[in-house]
């Protein structure tokens, strides 16, 4: 094998994050935490690695992920780690260790951070992703599948997504999916020759999967499939109904998918896909996914709790952005052009009174010429210029630059923190 690693390139699939991705990044990220707050959501931040039993135990050891996927080594302890490939087996694994359910019945919550996995990487699939996802712990009713889908929504349209489609589905529960398996099995076995190579070799032990398949071979087949929601109990066909119901009273419009699997194993009834057809997504264009996973915090050695949530991909988000927005908001409002060094010093507690005031402000410390300074300042796009020369300064005044109309105005030092705070406010 080639050694890459001699080659100080960051690691395959695996990409840096520069400006202005980062400030889009982080746009995006304010945005989330906003519209989280406003659905009672709480953040919750759990380690970046987990030991690797918590994800075969969680996910599901037939699954894609677990099999094939997952960054795992052995540490100094000689203990198995795995770097985190979702977010929801560390939030159930905290939940279940400081046993949250006796503080509160009801607990919301979401976390924000990176995620890995060894994926054949392409445009929107990468090998260390961002991931936002939400779970809602403790309520069984069909509500909070309402509530979680009406919130990815609308966090994809604060985000500034238009074109966008919710499809849901019910994959049943521990009662009624052995029915539906069988009853799968039982169609599709004597079609096993027309399956892909990869949904044959999985059909033993996941014959779901061969729902979602991408292949056209598998699809064509899986339209004439039986569909979970024929099979589901009275308990799984009630709550479908209330989720639907809920869906409409939110105003939510969404797509029934009856293929709509998933590939991770622990999700029960509920599970939905939010997808773009905007952007330059091409075909990773699914946003965000998630369900319902009522059996996984006793899994996990917790009390029967249901549960629900979702995560949405942020590299795909920005993707499907338009270029454009958010804006870049992080960058400097206002640039400081100088006339020579005594200038650039004068100026220096000027910039500050303005940082101080929230303001974000550039100055130039390497003696470049006027002209370049202002090429600078077009090139932020900042709001405001301030022009400091030395024959100003005697006079105790700076001129100020409004980028928008290009018209400027003499200002005394001493007012100029409260002009520049109401032009920004105005502009
Ligand atoms: P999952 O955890 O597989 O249900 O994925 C949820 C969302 O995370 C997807 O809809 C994507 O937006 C995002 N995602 C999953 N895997 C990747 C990846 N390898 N690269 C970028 N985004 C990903």
């Amino acid at each position: 094998m080639k050694d890459d690693s001699e080659r100080l390139q960051s690691v395959k699939g695996m990409y840096d994050l520069l400006p202005p991705d980062s400030l889009r990044l982080r746009e995006v990220e304010r945005i989330g935490h906003e519209v989280l707050r406003r659905y009672g959501y709480v953040e919750v931040r759990t380690p970046v690695v987990e030991y690797t039993t918590l994800f075969s135990r969680s996910i599901g050891d037939a699954t894609d992920i677990v099999e094939k996927e997952m960054y795992t080594f052995t540490d100094r302890d000689e203990r198995s780690i795995t770097m985190r490939p979702e977010g929801t087996a560390g939030a159930v694994r905290a939940y279940v260790e400081h046993a949250i359910h006796k503080a509160d019945p009801v607990s919301r919550w979401y976390y924000l951070g990176p995620m890995f996995r060894h994926e054949r990487w392409q445009r929107g699939r990468y090998r260390q992703f961002h991931q936002l996802g939400v779970e809602v712990f403790g309520v069984a009713d069909p509500g909070a599948d309402a509530e979680v889908m009406a919130l990815v929504v609308d966090l994809a349209r604060a985000f500034g997504l238009e074109e966008l489609e919710l499809k849901v589905n019910t994959l049943g529960c521990a009662e009624c999916r052995p029915a539906y398996r069988a009853g799968l099995v039982a169609f599709l076995e004597p079609r096993r020759e027309l399956l892909c190579e990869d949904c044959q070799r999985r059909f033993g032990h996941n014959p779901l999967r061969v729902l979602d398949c991408k292949q056209e071979r598998c699809r064509a087949l899986s339209l004439e499939a039986p569909s979970p929601v024929e099979h589901a109990c009275e308990g799984c066909a009630a709550h479908w109904q209330g989720v639907l119901a809920d869906l409409r009273a939110l105003e939510v419009a969404c797509e029934v998918d009856a293929r709509l699997v998933r590939g991770l194993d622990y999700y029960s009834r509920t599970t939905f896909e939010l997808v773009s057809h905007g952007g330059q997504l091409g075909s990773q264009n699914t946003l965000a996914g998630g369900g319902r996973y009522d059996g996984l915090v006793g899994q996990l050695g917790g009390p029967p709790t249901p549960a629900v949530g979702f995560a949405m991909g942020l590299e795909r988000l920005l993707l499907a952005l338009p270029e454009d927005r958010p804006a870049l908001a992080s960058l400097a409002q206002v640039v400081f052009v100088t006339r020579g060094e005594p200038a650039r010093r004068a100026a220096l507690p000027m910039v500050q009174a303005l940082r101080s005031r929230g303001i974000a402000v550039e100055l130039d410390h390497r003696g470049m010429s006027v002209k370049s300074q202002m090429k600078r300042a077009d090139r932020v796009g900042c709001s405001v210029v301030v022009l400091v020369g030395e024959d100003e300064l005697q006079r105790e005044v700076v001129t100020v630059r409004r980028m928008a109309t290009s018209t400027q105005e003499e200002v005394p030092v001493v007012e100029l923190a409260a002009r520049i705070d109401g032009l920004l406010r105005t502009s």
